[in-house]
């Protein structure tokens, strides 16, 4: 039995389809009405190019339906670690893909008026264990130093008022993250 989503059972229905075989031609045809077809016909669209978009099931109603709801920043690699593999440029250019991401999904939902509750609620990354806490250290270090003034270090006896418990032993803040209703934004 397949189980629909969250967000899949709380969104509105997709009202400007049609059903059937695409009758006559079209000059471009994206396949798949997840969030990366959307995305390219969005785009084709706004360049003026007439696209039609065949989707076999429902409009985001796979793996775009289907998410934790999280448009985030920053890397799940520990930052700190990436630079001195990588290099501080490329880690700086890879945080930064991640930043205008999300700047670009703010953009679509403002600039379409699309109603799906994107509210920039940040994400944190949570110590677990004490030594935990001295690695998030640096990785906070390393990105006020080289990419992300913003970002917050939570030391353990603040971490209640961020997350209402003290099972943990700090945390980092990056507030530029989002979460969004990943059916409204779809459809
Ligand atoms: C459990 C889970 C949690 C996740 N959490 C997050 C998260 O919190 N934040 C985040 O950013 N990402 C998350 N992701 C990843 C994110 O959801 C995917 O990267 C994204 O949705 C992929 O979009 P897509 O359009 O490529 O694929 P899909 O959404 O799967 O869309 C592909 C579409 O193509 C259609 N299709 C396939 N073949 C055909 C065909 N032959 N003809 C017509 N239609 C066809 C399918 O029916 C489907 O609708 C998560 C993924 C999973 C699985």
């Amino acid at each position: 039995m397949k189980l629909d989503s969250y967000w899949l059972d709380t969104a509105p229905p997709f009202l400007d389809g049609q059903q059937g075989p695409l009758e006559g031609g079209a000059e471009v045809v994206v396949i798949g009405g997840g969030f990366t077809g959307l995305s390219a016909a969005l785009e084709l669209g706004r360049r003026g190019i007439p696209v039609t978009v065949l989707e076999a099931g429902r409009i985001a109603g796979e793996a775009s339906g289907r998410n934790g709801g999280q448009c985030n920043t920053g890397l799940a690699h520990d930052y700190a670690a990436l630079a001195e593999r990588i290099g501080a440029d490329k880690a700086r250019d890879f945080y930064r893909a991640y930043e205008n991401a999300v700047a670009t999904v703010a953009s679509i939902v403002s600039e379409e008026k699309i109603d799906c509750d994107f509210f920039r609620g940040g994400k944190i990354k949570l110590a677990a264990k004490p030594q935990h806490f001295d690695k998030l250290a640096r990785t906070y270090d390393s990105l006020v130093r080289n990419v992300d003034p913003e970002v917050e270090l939570i030391p353990p006896e603040r971490i209640r008022e961020e997350v209402g418990s003290d099972g943990f032993y700090g945390g980092l803040v990056q507030r530029n993250g989002a979460q969004m209703h990943m059916g409204k934004f779809g459809v």
